[in-house]
């Protein structure tokens, strides 16, 4: 399974996007492949992926530490459209910062330039924040304790 959650294997489904090899065909395909890049803590590849009027308000050192302070756990696809030259993408982003378990819950504007999809901008909705325990359940699936899993 690939770290965005789908069938394949990442060699197969988002590897090949974030190292340059091909282009994503969807708004969903590079929501999915900027998901895996905050995950492995790839920030060029998301800086990158901005649309170019939107890379100077997020420049590589903050997407860097933001991705390198959470660890991301699951991405939960909603909803995506994908019309000729712009698209959306409905997703929850599930993730722990230190001991708090987060969802980023966004819907995304993509737009197309040159053939390739962008990041425009996102709408986030309001989502609460859950306080882990270490003896909690670790919210990623894993079934084993907060404490011998994600916990930091
Ligand atoms: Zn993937
Ligand atoms: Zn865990």
């Amino acid at each position: 399974m690939c770290i965005c959650g789908q069938e394949q294997n990442f060699e197969v489904c988002c590897e090949p996007y974030i190292n340059g090899g091909k282009i994503a065909p969807s708004p969903e395909a590079l929501m999915r492949s900027r998901y895996s890049a905050y995950t492995l803590g790839n920030a060029k590849y998301i800086y990158n992926t901005y649309a170019q009027e939107k890379q100077a308000e997020n420049p590589i050192k903050e997407i860097s530490e933001f991705a390198n302070s959470c660890q991301f756990i699951k991405l939960e696809m909603i909803d995506s459209q994908d019309q000729s030259e712009t698209g959306y993408v409905e997703f929850k982003a599930h993730y722990l910062f230190r001991n708090l378990y987060c969802t980023l819950y966004e819907k995304s504007e993509f737009i197309k330039v040159d053939g390739a999809w962008f990041y425009l901008d996102g709408d986030i909705k309001e989502t609460p924040e859950v306080k882990l325990n270490r003896n909690d359940v670790c919210p990623c699936g894993s079934n084993k304790k907060f404490k011998k899993c994600h916990y930091k």
